[in-house]
């Protein structure tokens, strides 16, 4: 039996997965089971939502702040989407993993590939749809998205998924059932690897 006293390094879980692949229903069941799993918080320059709050749903910050931050490489990876900046800030991010907290990304090629940079222990996972065909269902099925919408998108995925071959590790969602056991092996494999457990044979030795 594991020492309990030792607790481990948390892990970084990177996803991304092109949309309609059904990363959304996979994030809520693993965040179903595991509940101690954290989200990053990041920065934003947009205006802050009705509802939203300061430091849980974004930390908002003015242009300026953010690209000075920006400049002196606070972000894990940052983008600009619809004309404001959005960034992932690195220092909370290595506290909370040292602190033994895990943490997922749900997130784009792009930012994962900025992320691979500066977090390179981070476990990244591609999620794949079994054809384009059954993509193309599934967006149909959602019904969130006009016909012109649903062909980008799936332009787009084709593209996303030539990235995925850097990834750590393929989840094909053909079965729900197969791919979140899938997912959950990862995780809890992930939590296992010696990097994220320094401490563990020190204090068996010692025990
Ligand atoms: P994403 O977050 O990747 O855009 P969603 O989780 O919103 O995708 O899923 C897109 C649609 O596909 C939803 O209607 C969802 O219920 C459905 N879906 C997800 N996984 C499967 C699966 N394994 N088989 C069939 N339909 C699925
Ligand atoms: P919203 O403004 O609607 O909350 O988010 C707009 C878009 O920005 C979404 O596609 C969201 O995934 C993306 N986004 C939010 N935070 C980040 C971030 O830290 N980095 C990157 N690259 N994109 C982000």
């Amino acid at each position: 039996m594991r020492p309990n006293r030792v607790s481990r390094d948390g892990i970084a879980l990177v996803l991304s997965a092109p949309s309609g692949t059904g990363k959304t229903t996979l994030v809520q069941r693993l965040r179903q089971e595991f509940p101690q799993i954290g989200y990053s918080v990041s920065c934003t320059t947009r205006q802050p939502r009705p509802g939203e709050v300061a430091g849980k749903d974004y930390i908002f910050l003015v242009r300026a702040e953010f690209e000075r931050m920006r400049a002196e490489h606070h972000f894990a990876e940052w983008a600009e989407v619809h004309g404001n900046l959005y960034g992932t800030p690195l220092a909370p991010i290595h506290e909370a993993l040292r602190q033994g907290q895990d943490i997922l990304f749900d997130i784009d090629v792009q930012g994962a590939a900025q992320l691979k940079l500066s977090l390179a222990e981070a476990v990244f996972v591609f999620i794949l749809p079994p054809s384009m065909h059954e993509l193309e269902n599934r967006l149909r099925k959602r019904g969130t998205d006009s016909e012109a919408t649903i062909d980008i998108r799936l332009g787009n995925a084709r593209k996303e998924m030539l990235e995925a071959r850097w990834y750590d590790f393929l989840i094909v969602n053909d079965d729900l059932e197969v791919a979140y056991d899938s997912l959950r092996a990862i995780y809890l494999a992930a939590g296992l690897a010696p990097c994220r457990n320094a401490h563990l044979v020190d204090a068996i030795l010692k025990d």
